[in-house]
């Protein structure tokens, strides 16, 4: 099991003992993690290192998954579109199957924990089928700073009854939500097999399974297929990049179990990239393999994340911390991470010229990668590993189950 103290080397002694410091009024607490999957996007990346790491200080820590049907997964897609802005509202029948995948949850799965945390929008009606004897927090890890405005009247039904909501970025905290708020950013573990350093010899091996070529500079976008990711505009830029220097695309996205609409995707993706598909230079991965997309991180020139909306986007830090220079959106959580010009490049999502542009700069000039990339990893250090997102829970759990 993961244990505090296989960080002291990454992070410094003073990081670890303020740690244990802090666990100390809360051993023995029991927390309780409700989300919807255990594989596949950000949320199951974070919940994998933090409650194992929770246990280890001394608290009770738990994470259960909401049993979620093909219906609702379909509906919470939407759901999380629609309160990332797109126009849409649940009809009558959407609205019973969602908040029943709840009920039927609070029939067979017992809560007697000292604190309850649920992630996203899915379990976010449990709090209707329980008997609240306990602070319960909503994390929210999506970007809520211009939700469509029906259905965040539906969903603040919930969010009333809960005691705190922790939002990713300020800006996603909300105004007309009468309910405490409280910003906590998320982090990367690295000491997951995805961020673990490597040997040469390993990476040489995996590339070969995995049958990747490195003949030519690789650039890379890792990311599920969804629309907000934008992998068709990582296209664009790879095309005019390419009209100037010979490269390959790397495009990764495992399909995560609640994402429905990822099929479709990467259907339309391999229909406008298969020239490039077909001539070796655009190469599609569907599968989930963490050691492939730490390797794949760190071959590649640069990192692309061109997201449209990105709550936000761990795939930022994943490759921040391996050194490499990120070219990303200016959305969402992605400028809480790269700060222009010194540890990443920030680009208007749309303008694809200019992003293809700075590619193109930074494969002309790999020195400079190397500078920004020296740069993201002492940023992600000192910000953006999991013991500082541990502290912030404990922070927050002393806050709720201590101080209030
Ligand atoms: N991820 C992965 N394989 C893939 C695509 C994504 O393991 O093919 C991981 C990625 O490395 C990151 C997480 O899924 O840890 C995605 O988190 P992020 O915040 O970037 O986006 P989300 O999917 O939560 O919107």
């Amino acid at each position: 099991m993961k244990k505090i103290s296989d960080y002291r080397t990454i992070v410094g002694d003073a990081v670890i003992g303020e740690l244990y410091q802090k666990a100390k009024a809360l051993y023995g607490k029991k927390v309780l993690h409700i989300n919807s999957t255990f594989i596949g996007g950000g949320v199951a990346e974070i919940l994998n290192s933090l409650v194992p790491l929770m246990n280890n200080i001394g608290l009770e820590a738990d994470w259960r998954v909401l049993h979620a049907t093909v219906d609702l997964y379909n509906l919470t897609k939407s759901i999380h579109n629609a309160l990332q802005g797109e126009d849409w509202m649940l009809a009558e029948h959407q609205k019973q199957i969602y908040v029943q995948a709840s009920e039927l949850f609070s029939a067979y799965a017992m809560i007697y924990h000292d604190l309850v945390i649920i992630h996203d929008p899915q379990p976010l009606p449990l709090i209707d089928f329980y008997k609240k004897k306990q602070p319960w927090v909503w994390r929210c890890h999506i970007d809520l700073s211009a939700p469509n405005p029906d259905l965040w009247d539906f969903m603040k039904g919930f969010i009333l009854r809960y005691d705190l909501a922790i939002m990713s970025k300020k800006e996603y905290t909300k105004k007309d939500l009468p309910v405490r708020q409280r910003v906590i950013q998320p982090v990367i573990d690295p000491l997951t097999r995805k961020n673990i350093p490597l040997s040469d010899q390993l990476i040489q091996d995996k590339l070969k399974e995995f049958q990747i070529p490195t003949d030519k500079p690789i650039i890379t976008q890792i990311s599920r297929f969804d629309k907000w990711k934008d992998p068709l505009g990582v296209i664009e830029i790879m095309k005019k990049v390419k009209q100037k220097v010979d490269c390959r695309l790397i495009l990764c996205g495992s399909m995560a179990m609640d994402d429905p609409e990822g099929v479709e995707i990467y259907e339309t993706v391999h229909k406008v990239g298969k020239d490039l598909i077909d001539r070796g230079d655009l190469i599609l991965i569907t599968f989930e393999n963490s050691l492939l997309v730490n390797v794949l991180q760190r071959v590649s020139s640069v990192v692309i994340q061109k997201s449209l909306r990105e709550g936000f986007g761990l795939t930022v830090t994943e490759a921040m911390w391996k050194g490499k220079p990120v070219l990303a959106s200016n959305v969402g959580g992605i400028p809480l991470q790269i700060t222009d010009n010194v540890d990443g490049l920030l680009v208007d999502p749309q303008d694809i010229d200019g992003a293809a542009d700075r590619v193109l700069e930074l494969l002309k000039k790999p020195e400079w990668g190397k500078k920004l990339g020296k740069k993201a990893v002492e940023k992600v250090r000192e910000n953006f590993l999991i013991t500082r997102l541990l502290r912030d829970y404990l922070d927050m759990i002393y806050y709720e189950l201590i101080i209030k």
